[in-house]
């Protein structure tokens, strides 16, 4: 069918993995030679050499005095985090538990930052012992910080997470803006910041995140230019000069269809005119961006096998061994309003003289495990692999394996 006589929008091409002999091609290997290696279905797969390329296309585009951050809550799997902290220039944990993660896998604790909301006294404990800096998110962080640094002789490393007063436009998921339980908002900042002054810890600057999944380069240059006015406005209050500035991220990438990847030009020109302003006006400050999704989303691929095909009331279901319980964010219930499909295929049949109607579904007791409604895929049978792809970021960690008490998937790097 040409674009043309589509009379619905199509998902984005997923040409990053090549087809050969009729089958998807994963990190140099054959989909059903990957199965076999990986010895079970279900399991994600995520591919080396296009992390690499990612990082490398990123580069291409943002200014080189740019930081570029891998925000690790989006793919957490240890070997991954250790390649992602060789290609970028630090690492953004959101637990004690994500801190241990980025250090065993050889990120410098001064590259390392940590925010979240509720960080615990032992978290922050830890984290003042690796020498991490913290993003703090209260004037309670601020206080136990001050404790322990006295206590341990180890001055806290600190940055304010800021609330903005302004929202990131067209965002998946907004983290900034009015109430939010995220960082201290703009206007009690300038409070904080005395109080970091009068605890006399070690103030290295501010960190701004606006929200997530953003497909218009527009909205995120202008969330951009807005968190650095901010910044400027607010490290006249500081203590001490601003060494570090994170201005967050949010990229997104085309799960759905009619979403086409992101613009990285405009993002690179306004950041660009960013890092010249930051030159005179925050000499001394490091520029940061953090990203998750945007980083390891397009790399990974999810794969469950067909255990059943049913026919009920003249509609097919291909019943897998895999589901929501591995892939919330696929069934349409993480944090997605309307449920739209993944792009899906069936993996050992790229090249299908047949095309059909068909339901993809799990294995668990609820009509919310669903992996794809109703899609036009090639007609496939028992034992043929599904592949979703868009399935590197928000993943495994982001599901509730243990629903039903199926057996874990499997995480492998090709
Ligand atoms: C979740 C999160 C990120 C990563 O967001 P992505 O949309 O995956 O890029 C970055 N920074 C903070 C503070 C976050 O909470």
């Amino acid at each position: 069918m040409s674009e043309v006589q589509r009379s619905f929008p199509s998902h984005a091409a997923m040409d990053q993995f090549p087809v050969a002999d009729g089958e998807l091609v994963v990190g140099g290997m054959a989909l059903t030679r990957l199965a076999a290696r990986v010895g079970q279905t279900p399991f994600y797969a995520y591919d080396r050499s296009l992390l690499t390329r990612r990082v490398g296309e990123l580069r291409a585009v943002l200014p080189s005095v740019l930081k570029l951050h891998y925000a690790m809550k989006a793919n957490p799997m240890p070997a991954l985090v250790c390649h992602m902290a060789g290609l970028v220039d630090g690492i953004d944990v959101a637990s004690a538990g994500e801190l241990k993660v980025a250090l065993d896998a050889g990120a410098n604790p001064r590259d390392i930052s940590f925010a979240g909301p509720g960080k615990q006294g032992a978290e922050l404990r830890q984290a003042v012992a690796a020498g991490i800096l913290i993003n703090v998110e209260s004037f309670r962080e601020v206080a136990e910080l001050a404790a322990i640094s006295a206590q341990t002789g180890n001055k806290a490393r600190i940055a304010v997470r800021v609330n903005p007063d302004f929202e990131l436009k067209s965002s998946g998921m907004k983290m900034g803006g009015g109430a939010k339980q995220f960082g201290v908002d703009a206007e009690q900042v300038p409070a904080l910041l005395t109080e970091i002054g009068r605890a006399g810890l070690s103030f290295e600057g501010f960190h701004l995140f606006a929200g997530s999944q953003n497909l218009k380069p527009e909205a995120i240059v202008e969330a951009q230019s807005k968190s650095f006015d901010l910044a400027l406005r607010l490290a006249r209050e500081a203590p001490s000069p601003v060494r570090f500035l994170n201005l967050g991220g949010g990229f997104g990438i085309p799960y759905f269809p009619g979403e086409k990847h992101l613009d990285l030009a405009p993002i690179g020109a306004g950041l660009a005119t960013i890092s010249e302003r930051a030159a005179k006006e925050l000499p001394q400050a490091e520029l940061v961006i953090e990203l998750g999704r945007y980083l390891v989303g397009e790399a990974g691929i999810y794969v469950s096998r067909i255990v059943d095909r049913k026919i009920s009331r003249g509609h097919c279901f291909l019943v897998t061994d895999g589901g929501l319980h591995h892939h919330l964010s696929a069934s349409g219930n993480f944090g997605q309003v309307i449920r739209k499909n993944y792009p899906v295929a069936i993996g050992n049949r790229m090249a299908p003289s047949e095309r059909e109607m068909v339901s993809v579904v799990g294995p668990l007791c609820t009509p919310l495990d669903l992996l794809a409604d109703r899609m036009e895929l090639a007609v496939a049978e028992a034992g043929d692999l599904v592949v979703i792809f868009q399935s590197g970021a928000y993943g495994a960690s982001a599901s509730p394996q243990a629903f039903l008490g199926h057996p874990a998937c499997l995480e492998t790097m090709v």
